[in-house]
């Protein structure tokens, strides 16, 4: 028996995942942005991932208002936020530099002393 597995994309990575991986996001009829856990609730709907950075870079880059067709309100903003932040973290990129940069020890002798320039016109 295969289940048919819903899909849904992520409206900030673009990714398709199980519609389980990922959060719905809907504007109400009456024009409130809602978490929409169960994905049940009438409105326009996007999705997003169960990982912080998609939250966050949907947020900076007004993914959402443009999935969701309306302008966000800094509260609205701020209430997705603070909703990422009980999210996974996941780094989409895999690059991870370590940092070896040498220690920032040496401090510069100041070069240039109180030059109080007095200026004449
Ligand atoms: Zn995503």
């Amino acid at each position: 028996m295969v289940k048919h597995v819903p899909l849904r994309t992520c409206v900030q990575c673009n990714q398709v995942r199980p519609k389980r991986g990922l959060v719905r996001l809907v504007r109400t009829p009456g024009g409130e942005i809602e978490i929409d856990e169960r994905g049940k609730a009438p409105g326009r709907g996007a999705y997003l991932c169960r990982n912080q950075v998609c939250w966050e870079n949907a947020l900076a880059r007004d993914r959402l208002d443009y999935a969701l067709q309306c302008t966000l309100r800094p509260e609205d903003k701020q209430r997705l936020l603070a909703y990422a932040q009980g999210l996974p973290r996941e780094e989409a990129r895999s690059v991870e530099a370590p940092s070896s940069g040498p220690p920032a020890g040496e401090p510069v002798p100041g070069k240039e002393k109180g030059t109080a320039a007095t200026l004449e016109s």
